[in-house]
């Protein structure tokens, strides 16, 4: 992979940030976008703007083209073989809550299960809270052991013939784990014949070569601004026997056979899923954001985000008192590394307040994501709080690493001087000024 020739591609890394260089490691929110991306969008307002099932014009063809065309490379980049599989949504929140809105509303009864497990993103964990309170079902929480894994042996025994879905991340926005979700799957199915799977994919789509056929998931779900397409596009992916017998939970326009008087007919999948003028720009703009990832190739982008993922817990083991979240093997992870800076104030170790953390990060222009990254059930259950968060992506070097940890390292710097000062001037405990009031 040429890193340096990647970069050309993306015009913002040439951005200064507080008169520095731009670092940007907040890749789990969203990612960059490539020149090719920004093109493919502006070509499309430029050449054929048009709304798509519309028209028999040209443009309106050419943009139908384009938009369905997609479709099919998606299936491909992720080893599905219909591409009438694949529904069209805002995002993974929305294709979580389509599945949990138009299947899970049917199915699920009083004194049901749901299955979650505690990494899960708010994404993938508040939609079956509010179904699994609805309904009068319960809703089941599966633990992690010490190394931020799922725990197999817990997550088994909370399985039961009420069981009637399982959703869980493919890989967690915080801890970094890769989930070994084919066998997790395998072992729902074996003991839950009833239960659906539903797969949060946000974070493994981008990030990893992989093959949903061979997961066995019922349902899957992931977004294109993580994987240097547009925001507002995202996927669901779910089998064809359970999209069709599922409701349509949005209605109107372009999702309809026939509309009469007294009653409505749906058209088929995918399209009785997308009500309404769809996001056009941002699945062509995905469309060539999944070409530029073919180019590069995603077991290079694996082995990239291995690479980097080494050398920054080589990097940062250095840095004494700094917590790092997930499992200690990169092999077993994602480029995301969540962490707890502590600083020693009167022979006891306190967090420094994330905020504050990438607040000076920020001023030396490296771009971070501090607070509880949704994943509040998470921090409660690790008793952490909110956190800082480093990401990486295919256009993150070396370098960037090393101004990351030199980073930290003034940011314990400044804490560790104001904290002297602080105790020796009124022994106040060490706090956040500037940030106590902030939202996240
Ligand atoms: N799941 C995971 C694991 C995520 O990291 C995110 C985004 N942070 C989401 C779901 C939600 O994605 P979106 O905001 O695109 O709906």
């Amino acid at each position: 992979m040429d890193i340096a020739k990647i970069r050309k591609d993306f015009p913002i890394l040439k951005r200064k940030i507080n008169g520095k260089r731009l670092v940007y490691l907040d890749n789990a929110a969203t990612s960059q976008k490539p020149i090719q991306v920004i093109n493919a969008i502006s070509n499309y307002y430029k050449n054929y703007n048009s709304n798509v099932h519309r028209g028999i014009h040209s443009l309106a063809m050419e943009a139908t083209q384009s938009y369905d065309g997609t479709r099919a490379k998606i299936a491909k980049f992720i080893g599905v073989k219909d591409p009438k599989e694949i529904i069209f949504v805002r995002n993974t929140d929305e294709a979580i809550n389509l599945v949990a809105r138009s299947l899970g509303n049917r199915v699920i009864r009083k004194g049901d299960e749901i299955l979650v497990t505690i990494m899960e993103h708010h994404a993938n964990f508040v939609p079956w809270q509010q179904l699994a309170k609805e309904k009068g079902a319960k809703l089941k929480i599966a633990p992690i052991n010490k190394e931020g894994e799922i725990d197999i042996v817990e997550f088994k025994k909370l399985l039961s013939k009420k069981t009637k879905f399982v959703a869980f991340t493919h890989v967690s926005n915080v801890l970094g784990t890769v989930n070994d979700v084919k066998r997790l799957s395998t072992i729902v199915h074996r003991q839950s014949s009833d239960a659906k799977v539903l797969v949060d994919g946000a974070q493994a789509v981008p990030h990893l070569p992989f093959d949903i056929s061979k997961i066995g998931c019922d349902f899957y779900a992931f977004s294109a601004h993580k994987m240097l397409g547009p925001s507002g596009i995202g996927v669901l992916w779910g089998k064809r026997e359970l999209l069709e017998v599922m409701e349509p939970y949005q209605l109107g326009g372009d999702m309809i056979s026939k509309v009469e008087i007294k009653k409505s007919t749906w058209a088929e999948i995918p399209y009785k899923f997308e009500a309404g003028t769809p996001n056009i720009e941002g699945v062509i703009g995905f469309s060539a954001a999944i070409d530029y990832l073919n180019k590069i190739g995603m077991t290079n982008v694996r082995k990239h985000e291995i690479e980097l993922a080494k050398y920054a817990f080589g990097k940062l083991s250095k840095i004494p008192n700094l917590r790092i979240l997930g499992p200690k093997d990169p092999n077993k992870r994602c480029g995301v590394i969540a962490f707890v800076l502590n600083v020693g104030l009167n022979g006891t170790l306190r967090a420094i307040p994330p905020h504050d953390v990438a607040s000076i990060m920020d001023s030396l222009g490296i771009e971070i994501r501090s607070g509880y990254n949704c994943v509040q059930p998470l921090m409660d259950s690790l008793s952490i709080g909110p956190i800082a968060r480093a990401s990486f992506y295919i256009y993150n070097t070396e370098e960037e690493i090393d101004k990351f940890a030199d980073g930290l390292k003034k940011v314990r710097e400044i804490f560790q001087f104001n904290s002297k000062v602080k105790s020796q001037n009124s022994k106040t405990q060490l706090k956040s000024q500037k940030f106590n009031n902030f939202k996240f």
